[in-house]
Parts: structure tokens; sequence; C-alpha cells
């Protein structure tokens, strides 16, 4: 009876005793006691009348049994649905609206304030005790349950967006998108079973759900499984671990901590940076002090991993890489769906489109945003920017909500930012297009300032202006104490261009 992804991930291990997770408070989860787990939650799921394709939404803290309840889901045929842990009422009652789902699986110090909201949607509430026992009120069924037969085409998740751009929209992924970026990612990477993973994310993403444990599950790898990151915890379990996956703000914060030495990371194998752009100051730092070359990868919840550096052969700094094994990747132009593509010369910046296995089956409820973005033939239009050099290298050069269009003229905030960012007084910048009532946007800088030197508009300005056409100038310079971000580390330039809207209002 196959079912992809449980053959693949769990089915394996499911009788080892070899650890899967350690846990920060010291104590290890095994294979075989994970697969346990799992197989009572998907018991009392089918216990409780969830059928395959269900949706299952789970909002719960990162904990041994988090991760269970997505590999009951996948024992099962459910469709699991991991929602932010800091959505609260109305958010949470759009996604479960949205998805449909049938049940909402929380922890048990969370339920009754999740009750009221639950009842506002057709899912019923499902608690969860610390130990994985799953309580939904059906009685408890007898015995761990049978895997449930799949296609490589069921889907096995919805995954929202980080809502960067817009409303998040639900990405439907199938058990091909799934297996397919993991065995990729475990043949470029070399993930063996002698790997421990320091993981620190939240598993409500792409990158700490799928590309950080389904990678881990499939090579038999163990995961060294924090709930956050803390320094502290960090620096206790680094020298137990062989490879880390993190986001920019992981770097910049270790590098802001002097524990973190060459000694104390010299025996780990790699250091894996994606989610956001990758400062190339933090690059060249990180070198700099630990001696490791950050690895920079790119890819999006719609299609998991897109692009990484070679382990082995060169890693650029400022380009996320080549193509995964089996995934296609061009730069167009113009830029939507109706429209024939038209494939820019190399060097030359358009819109990313990609194609392969790991290019989702479309957003959930979502028909015309699906038409829009997914072309007949299989290609995808990401909405980011970027430019392939003459090595095939990948540079994004932003997302296409971020172009600011200033006067007629096209301006591209990362040209602008590289130059900021550069010089000494700053920490970071964005750049982001306000609205004007001449240009219909113009160029603004946000700018974290360097404490002990901090800049003055006027010098900035001149620093950088004569490498800058005219149009490309900013108009304001604001110092920011730090950009808004939201938890994978991502700039929130609608945020910025909100809450600023009015700044050259007459
Ligand atoms: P939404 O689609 O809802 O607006 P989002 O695009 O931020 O939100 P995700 O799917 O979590 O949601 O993020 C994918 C995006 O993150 C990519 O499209 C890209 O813009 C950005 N990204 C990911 N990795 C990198 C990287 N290494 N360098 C630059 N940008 C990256
Ligand atoms: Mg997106």
């Amino acid at each position: 009876m196959p079912n992809p992804l449980y053959d693949a991930l769990i089915g394996p291990h499911s009788t080892s005793d070899a650890v899967f997770l350690h846990l920060a408070c010291g104590s290890d989860v095994s294979f075989r006691a994970f697969a346990d787990m799992a197989g009572r939650m998907a018991a009392a799921l089918a216990a409780a009348g969830l059928a395959k394709g269900d949706r299952v939404a789970v909002q719960v803290e990162k904990s041994a049994p988090a991760l269970a309840v997505y590999a009951a889901c996948v024992q099962r045929g459910l469709v699991f649905l991991p929602l932010n842990t800091a959505y609260t009422g109305a958010e949470l009652t759009y996604f479960m609206t949205d998805s449909g789902a049938r049940a909402l699986i929380c922890d048990a110090a969370a339920a009754p304030a999740l009750a009221p909201v639950a009842a506002q949607t057709p899912a019923t509430l499902m608690s969860m005790a610390a130990d994985g026992t799953l309580d939904t009120g059906a009685p408890a069924p007898p015995c761990p349950d049978k895997v449930i037969d799949c296609s490589p085409d069921d889907l096995a998740a919805i995954l929202y967006t980080s809502g960067t751009t817009g409303r998040s929209k639900g990405a439907m992924l199938t058990h091909r998108n799934l297996l397919s970026n993991a065995q990729s990612l475990c043949d470029i990477w070399e993930i063996t079973d002698a790997d421990r993973l320091l993981h620190a994310l939240p598993i409500f993403h792409t990158h700490g759900l799928f590309v950080a444990i389904n990678t881990s599950l499939l090579a038999g790898a163990s995961v060294i499984f924090l709930p956050r990151l803390d320094m502290d915890d960090l620096i206790r379990w680094l020298p137990h671990a062989t490879t880390m996956m993190g986001v920019p703000t992981f770097y910049t914060r270790m590098l802001a901590d002097p524990r973190v030495t060459h000694d104390l990371v010299a025996h780990m194998r790699l250091f894996i940076s994606g989610s956001a752009p990758l400062l190339a100051q933090t690059h060249a730092d990180f070198l700099d002090r630990t001696g490791h070359l950050i690895l920079e990868r790119y890819g999006m919840t719609e299609t998991n991993m897109i692009t990484s550096n070679p382990l082995r052969g060169d890693r650029v700094a400022g380009s996320v890489g080549l193509p995964l094994p089996g995934v296609e990747v061009r730069i167009t132009e113009p830029a939507t769906a109706d429209t024939p593509p038209t494939i820019v010369a190399d060097g030359q910046t358009g819109m990313i489109e990609l194609r392969g296995p790991n290019v989702f089956a479309g957003y959930w409820n979502m028909p015309e945003k699906t038409a829009e973005e997914l072309r007949p033939d299989g290609w995808f239009l990401t909405g980011d920017l970027g430019c392939i050099d003459a090595r095939g290298y990948l540079h994004i050069v932003g997302r296409a909500k971020d172009l600011i269009i200033t006067g007629g003229y096209n301006v591209y905030p990362k040209e602008i930012e590289l130059m900021l960012d550069a010089l000494a007084e700053v920490v970071e910048s964005a750049i982001v297009g306000l609205p004007h009532p001449d240009l219909g946007e113009a160029v603004v800088a946000f700018v974290v300032p360097q404490p002990h030197h901090p800049p003055d508009e006027a010098g900035l300005l001149e620093r950088i202006s004569p490498q800058l056409a005219r149009f490309k100038h900013p108009r304001a310079v604001i110092f920011v104490a730090e950009l808004p971000r939201n938890v994978m580390g991502k700039v929130q330039k609608a945020q910025l261009r909100t809450d600023y809207a009015e700044h050259f209002a007459d």
C-alpha cells in the first residue's frame, strides 16, 4: 500500500532506536518513539471521523508531539495545515474558514481560549497533551492506526505564505512536491544519518518544517530541536551539531555574541541560510570569525527550495546559487501568465520563473490567483525579480511588488540598499517607494544607523549619489531604530509603506 511520504520519511525508521530529536531539556525521542506517537495520533484522528483529504489545522508550540501530528496526518492522508503560533482570534478564524479545516489541534493550555474561535468555524477543537495524547472528543482508539494509500499527486499539506506582499495564500503541496525536494536537498547537501541538525526555526513555515525536518527524516539524521533561537542554548548545543539551518538574523545574532568563536564551530560541516537575503557583510564577517562560508539558498512556500549554492563548488556571496536537480529556472519579461514569456539575456533583470516537481498544485480556493501565477505548461511566476549570471548563478534583485516606479522610471531597491549597507555608518537599510503627489512614488531610504557614529541625511546622500542616476536618489532618509521584520527575519516593507503613507502628503 503506497504512501510516498510515509514510506520515505517515517516507515523506514519506525523500528529504529536511534535518536531522532534531542530536546533542549536534555531528553531524547527515538525514531521508533516518534513513529509510535504519530501512529497513536493517527488512530485518534481516524476515530474522530477524519478522512483522507480533510484539512487538519494545527496551532501548537514547537515540541516533539507537534511534529508527530504532521507525521500522523501523512499516515492518514490528511492535509496538514500548520498555523503561526502568533495568530489570534480573527486571523485564526480567517485561516480556518478559508481552508475549511475539519479540526483545529492546539496545546491543552490554549484550548479554553481557542474554543470560541473554533466554534465560529466548521472545525472540531482537539487538544494535545504534553505527551502527545490527543483529546478529540471521541473515545480513545485501541491501537496505532494503519497507513492510508496516497498517490504522489495527493495533497500532503496546505501552507499559508508569509503574507509579506498581501494576504497569506494557502499553497497546496503534494506528496511529490515535498518528497522530490527532500531528496534533492539530501543529495546536494550530502545529509546522512551521521548528521545532527541544529534546529531553532519555527515549524509552521516551509523552512523549519519541510526543508529541515523532511530532509532529516529522509536521511535518518538527528535534530537538535530548540524551541527558538536562544544564544545560551545555541552555545550549549553547537558543539553537538554538524549542520545548522537559519535565517539571516540568526547569523547576525551569532556575530553579536563573542562566545561564537572559531573553536566553538570548527567541527561543523555546514551552515545554511535562507528565507531572506543574507547581507554580504554578514557573510564576510561570519567567514572571518568562524572560518565557515555560509551556504545561501532560495525558496518559497509555493515551491519549497529552488536554488542553492553548492556544497563543494564556489559559494558566491550575494547569490542564491544554482537550480536544484530537476528544477528549471528562467528570467522573463513581461511578467504575467497571459503574456507569452520573453527570456531575457544573461545578466539582465526580470521575473524569476521556475518549473519542476517541487512546484505546488495551486492556491487553495484561489483559482484566479493560481491562473495568474502558474502557466499552463507548468512554469510558475515567483513574483521575485532576479538575474542569472554567466556561470548560471541566480541573483535575487527583490520582489516585483517592491519595484519602485518614480516619475516613470523603474528603481530596484536592492541596488541602493547594497550601497547604503556598505557604509560604515549604516547597520542596514530598506529602500521603499512612498506615495508622492508629483512622482507617483518617491524613493525613500529607511536607515538603521550605527550607534557609535550616526550619520546625517545630507552626508549619506552625498556618499551614494555620485554612483546613482538622478532618478534613483532617495528623496528622504528616515532613521529608524530597527526595520520591521516577521519571525523569519523578512523585512516588512508593506508595513513601512502603510506607516509612512502620508510622508509626502500635501
Ligand atoms: P507572500 O507570498 O504572502 O507575500 P512571502 O513571499 O514572504 O509572503 P514565503 O513563501 O515565506 O512568503 O517567502 C518566500 C520569499 O522569500 C521569496 O519569494 C523571496 O522573496 C524571499 N526569499 C527566500 N529566500 C531568499 C533569499 N535567500 N534571498 C532573498 N530572498 C529570499
Ligand atoms: Mg510569496
